[in-house]
C-alpha cells in the first residue's frame, strides 16, 4: 500500500466571517521511497496540505489513508505514535529551542520513547547528527550556528526517530543558494541511502526538478 494516500481532500478553513477553501478535491498517492516536490503560489494550499499529511490537522472530507489504512481506523495512541516517529517535520524556520543545545534539540522526539534509557536516547541524537555532518556541535546553541546548520539540526531532529518520511515545509527558504543547495543534497542523499519518503514543498525548480515527481497547485487544486 502507498504509505499515504490522499482521496478526494477539501480543507474548509471558516472564520467568523470568512470561509476559505484551501483544498478542494485533491488526490494524492505517496509511495514508499519517493521523493515528491509541491510546487505553487502562496496561498494555493501547500502548507494545509503537509498539515493533513502530517496529520496534524483533519480534512473537512475526503480520506487519509497511512499505509493503506483510514486514519480514522488508528487508536489515538497509535496516532501519536505515527505523528511523532513515523513522520519527521523539517519547516523553512527550523522551530529548534534557543535555550537547549543541539543534542537535547535533537533528542526532544524520542521522549515519546519510554522505553530508551537516557544512554539510549543520545546515542541516537548522536547518530542522527552525525548523519547531517553535525557530530561536532552537538554541545553548541542554535544561536551559534548558521542558518544551514540550524537546518540540519532540525533535519537530524526529523530523523533521529528513524521516520519513514520526512515532510519538509519550504526547507531552504530561508538559506542562501549555496547553503541551500547544501541542504537539498543533504536531502537526496537520504531518500537514496536511507529510503526515506521526502514530501518538500519549494518555489524553486532546480530543486524541484532533481526530485522524482513535481505536484503542482493552484488555488487549493492540482493542476499538473
Ligand atoms: P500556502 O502554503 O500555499 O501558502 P496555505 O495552505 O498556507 O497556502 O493557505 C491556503 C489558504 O488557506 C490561504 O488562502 C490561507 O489564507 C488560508 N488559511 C491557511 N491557514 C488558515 C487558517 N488557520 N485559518 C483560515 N484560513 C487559513
Ligand atoms: P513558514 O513556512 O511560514 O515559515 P513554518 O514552516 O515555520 O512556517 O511552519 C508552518 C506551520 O507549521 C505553521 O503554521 C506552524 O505554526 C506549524 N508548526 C511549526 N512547528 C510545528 C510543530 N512542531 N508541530 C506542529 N506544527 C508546527
Amino acid at each position: 500500500a502507498p504509505v499515504l494516500q490522499l482521496t478526494n481532500i477539501e480543507k474548509v478553513y471558516q472564520t467568523a466571517t470568512i470561509e476559505t477553501v484551501a483544498l478542494n478535491r485533491v488526490n494524492l498517492t505517496i509511495n514508499r521511497g519517493e521523493f515528491v516536490s509541491i510546487m505553487g503560489p502562496s496561498g494555493c494550499g501547500k502548507s494545509t496540505l503537509l498539515s493533513l499529511m502530517g496529520l496534524l490537522d483533519e480534512p473537512t472530507s475526503g480520506t487519509i489513508e497511512v499505509d493503506g489504512r483510514p486514519v480514522q481506523s488508528y487508536s489515538d495512541k497509535e496516532l501519536a505514535g505515527l505523528r511523532n516517529l513515523k513522520i519527521g517535520f523539517v519547516f523553512q524556520s527550523y522551530h529548534l529551542i534557543n535555550d537547549l543545545s543541539v543534542l537535547d534539540n535533537v533528542e526532544l522526539p524520542l521522549l515519546y520513547r519510554p522505553k530508551l534509557s537516557g544512554r539510549e536516547r543520545r546515542q541516537r541524537a548522536v547518530a542522527a547528527l552525525d548523519k547531517v555532518g553535525l557530530s561536532a556541535r552537538t554541545g553548541h546553541f542554535p544561536s551559534q550556528l548558521s542558518g544551514g546548520q540550524r537546518q540540519r539540526v532540525a533535519i537530524a531532529r526529523a530523523l533521529v526517530g528513524g521516520p519513514e518520511i520526512i515532510l519538509a515545509d519550504e526547507p531552504t527558504g530561508n538559506l542562501d543558494s549555496v547553503m541551500g543547495e547544501e541542504i537539498m543534497d543533504l536531502l537526496l542523499g537520504l531518500n537514496k541511502t536511507e529510503g526515506v519518503t521526502i514530501v518538500m514543498v519549494t518555489h524553486d525548480i532546480q530543486q524541484a526538478m532533481k526530485t522524482g515527481r513535481v505536484v503542482r497547485f493552484f488555488d487549493g487544486s492540482q493542476v499538473g
